[in-house]
């Protein structure tokens, strides 16, 4: 029997252009902040029979509130892919910030995924404090609890088996209840980061994104990801804007990444001989 594999995409819905460095590394000493923009994304997951979201994006009124740039619904993005809202029936939600669980109820017919620890995260005594709750909108908590009384919260422990081949594993570090996805491709074993890296150099350089519960925990978690990937680019960090210049494209639409292709670089030739200095000229 062939090894089953999936087809990956990366939905670009948001984007955060006056980020600067300094604001992105909790071990930093920058001569020069220069700006470091930080996109946000919804991941499609497509396999002959199944189709996994994983997160759900925010939507126009949180981009408002928060001051985010909304380039499009993540939700309407999935037609894109051909993937109707109404249709999902699972979705992974790797944690429960607020850029990661808003339009919960835009998938009426879909159980959500999600760690025990988060759920006790977000509803319990840390979300007392002022700097642990910022990056959480109770809307979107009182969704999650609206869809737990309607049966449609699947609460998992660790890791464990999501649907062949697909696993979710627990990490430590930026929240309590943190999980992110493997899932196999024809190109290998990807990792689906999310925010237990939200760029590249994040895990490159051993400095955690500076929202954290534990950072012990997260550089556990970074070297628990590079160990489940197949390789330095089979891990999809969480909101690097790399994603677009590294993985080809959709035709017709520049914000939607094939995370199952092998990324090329413009005039370098392929991955495997690309340093990160590289890396990092391809964005100027
Ligand atoms: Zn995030």
């Amino acid at each position: 029997m062939s090894k089953i594999v999936y087809e990956v995409y990366a939905l670009r819905y948001a984007t955060h252009a006056g980020r600067h460095a300094s604001e992105n590394f909790i071990f930093s000493d920058f001569h020069d902040d220069v700006l470091m923009p930080l996109d946000f994304f919804m991941w499609a997951i497509k396999g002959r029979d199944q189709v996994i979201i994983v997160d759900t994006g925010f939507d126009a009124e949180t981009a408002k509130k928060r001051q985010r740039t909304y380039l499009q619904s993540p939700v309407e993005m999935l037609r894109e892919i051909g993937i109707n809202a109404d249709d999902v029936t699972n979705v992974v939600i790797t944690h429960m910030h607020y850029d990661h669980c808003g339009n919960l109820m835009a998938f009426p017919n879909a159980r959500f995924h999600i760690q025990d620890d988060e759920m006790a995260y977000c509803t319990g005594r840390c979300m007392g404090h002022e700097a642990l709750r910022k990056p959480f909108e109770v809307k979107d908590v009182i969704n999650a609890i609206q869809c737990l009384f309607e049966g449609r919260l699947v609460f998992h422990k660790g890791n464990s088996k999501l649907v062949d081949g697909i696993f979710l594993h627990q990490l430590g570090g930026h929240t309590k209840g943190l999980q992110v996805v493997t899932v196999p491709t024809v190109r290998g074993e990807i990792v689906l980061a999310s925010d237990a890296a939200h760029y590249w150099d994040n895990i490159r350089e051993r400095s955690p994104f500076p929202i954290v519960v534990d950072v012990e925990g997260m550089l556990e978690a970074h070297e628990k990801i590079e160990a489940l990937a197949d390789g330095p680019y089979h891990i999809i960090p969480g909101h690097d804007p790399k994603i677009l210049e590294v993985f080809p494209k959709l035709p017709g639409n520049n914000n939607i990444a094939l995370l199952h292709v092998q990324p090329v670089f413009p005039n370098q030739g392929n991955i495997q001989n690309v340093t990160s200095q590289q890396l990092a000229t391809t964005s100027q």
